[in-house]
């Protein structure tokens, strides 16, 4: 017969991989599946983590996973799940690797950031191109940055608090009308710059930009940084082939990580696309793990005691 695990973990990020350290630690046997396309995976660093501040993005996943295999009852393929199916209180689960059952699931499949229609974008994106000013901004502190983002419901709040890193801004519309007057009024009373050409291209060597290029012939120079908030979707569809309810920041779920769906927990990027570090997608890995075991526990204890009777 097929080994029922106690929990499939789908996606072996930060979540993914935290989730599964509590579960372990809880002496379940449980699997990960990922198929190895994280967030940040284009990031050569990671900063912001308590005692790994500037590690190496490859390596704190390697950790991670070592830590994990340590345990006897951890499982690890490198693999993407791309169905899910339900018989009575089991998850059949079809992956690249072939099929698994599982009585609980985490989807910890993350977030996707969807990038403007600008040539050469891809290719700096998480090297010297980023998103997040918590994870990046630092590093260009007191230097000039250029902010391009052609989304209205984003684009004034991120440079309001861009001011606290440097005071030398360029916003760029992409062409869009994505700052209303009076945004554009007050930003410009603060000496930032706007440009509203639509952006050609991007152009630089080895993932270091080093112009923006317009539509109309004229270019910025990229003295320190380009920063480009995205807008972000759920990094799979399974959550919502399965009716995870969805919200707009991802899968909605209780504090404990558990969904709409009996018997799935989420965690991560993809409940809070709005809160991307990888801190809080351990958190809400390890929360969504003590769900997983909360309720395993409390199933398991109510058939003890009928057994005994
Ligand atoms: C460019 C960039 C740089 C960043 N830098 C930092 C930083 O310096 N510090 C910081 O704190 N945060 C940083 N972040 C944010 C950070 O990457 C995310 O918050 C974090 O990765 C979220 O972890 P997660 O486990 O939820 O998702 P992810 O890390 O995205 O992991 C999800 C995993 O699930 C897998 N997966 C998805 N679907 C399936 C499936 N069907 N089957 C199997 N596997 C699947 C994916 O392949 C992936 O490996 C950065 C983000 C970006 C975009």
């Amino acid at each position: 017969m097929k080994e029922l695990y106690d929990c499939s973990v789908i996606g072996g990020g930060p979540s993914g991989l935290t989730a599964a350290l509590t579960l372990v630690r809880a002496k379940r046997r449980i699997i990960i599946f990922d198929s190895s396309n994280g967030r940040n995976s284009s990031s050569a660093h990671s900063h912001n983590y308590l005692t790994r501040d500037g590690t190496s993005t490859h390596e704190m996943k390697e950790l991670g996973k070592a830590e994990i295999l340590r345990y006897s009852t951890a499982n690890f393929k490198n693999a993407q799940v791309n169905k899910i199916t339900k018989n009575q209180d089991v998850f059949q689960l079809i992956t690249d690797d072939g099929v698994y059952n599982t009585k609980k699931i985490i989807f910890a499949t993350g977030a996707r950031d969807v990038f403007p229609t600008i040539d050469g974008f891809d290719q700096f994106w998480g090297k010297s191109l980023f998103s997040c000013p918590y994870c990046d901004a630092y590093e260009f502190s007191d230097k000039p940055i250029i902010i391009i983002s052609e989304n209205p419901s984003l684009l004034y709040s991120f440079s309001k608090k861009m001011l606290n890193w440097t005071k030398d801004i360029v916003v760029c519309t992409n062409g869009k009308k994505a700052l209303t007057d009076k945004q554009r009024e007050s930003l410009l009373q603060r000496g930032y710059k706007i440009s509203d050409q639509e952006v050609k291209c991007l152009k630089g060597c080895n993932g270091a930009l080093e112009r923006v290029e317009f539509m109309d012939g004229t270019s910025v120079k990229v003295c320190g940084g380009v920063m480009a908030p995205t807008r972000v979707e759920p990094g799979s569809t399974l959550p919502a082939s399965l009716g995870c309810s969805m919200n707009a920041f991802g899968i909605t779920t209780d504090v404990l990580g558990k969904t709409n769906v009996g018997g799935v927990f989420a965690a991560g990027d993809n409940v809070h696309s709005h809160l991307s570090q990888v801190s809080i997608a351990c958190a809400s890995g390890s929360k969504a793990a003590i769900g997983v075991n909360t309720e395993l526990s409390e199933e398991e204890f109510n058939l003890y005691r009928v057994s005994k009777l």
